[in-house]
């Protein structure tokens, strides 16, 4: 298995050749901060994006859920992840509303 190198002070991140557009990493993640995005080029037509990384939990949810290894999450002593807030969790119930996609702005 081949596991991406941490980037600097980011909270989750997608290697996005292993994505499958599966949506399941945007289903279990409590604070809203994955959505699925259009991507012509994928066979799927669709991407996960990383859309509010300050308010990721450090959960691991996501890390856990991917069928295919293709996110990965900071390491607690690494980084300092966010609470949840109220707002989060209304961003995260939209998303799932919208069919994991985006939200518009
Ligand atoms: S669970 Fe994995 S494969 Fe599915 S959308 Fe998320 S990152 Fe992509
Ligand atoms: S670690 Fe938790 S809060 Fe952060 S993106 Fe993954 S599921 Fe969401």
């Amino acid at each position: 298995m081949s596991i991406m190198n941490a980037p600097a002070n980011t909270p989750v991140w997608v290697n996005e050749d292993r994505c499958k557009a599966c949506d399941v990493c945007v289903s279990v993640c409590p604070a809203g901060v994955l959505a699925m995005r259009q991507e012509p080029h994928s066979t799927l037509g669709a991407m996960v994006e990383v859309i509010e990384k300050d308010s990721c939990i450090g959960c691991m949810e996501c890390e856990l859920s991917c069928p295919d290894f293709a996110i990965y999450v900071a390491d607690k002593k690494e980084f300092k992840f966010a609470k949840l807030t109220e707002e989060a969790k209304q961003r995260s119930e939209a998303i799932k509303k919208n069919n994991y996609r985006k939200l518009e702005p």
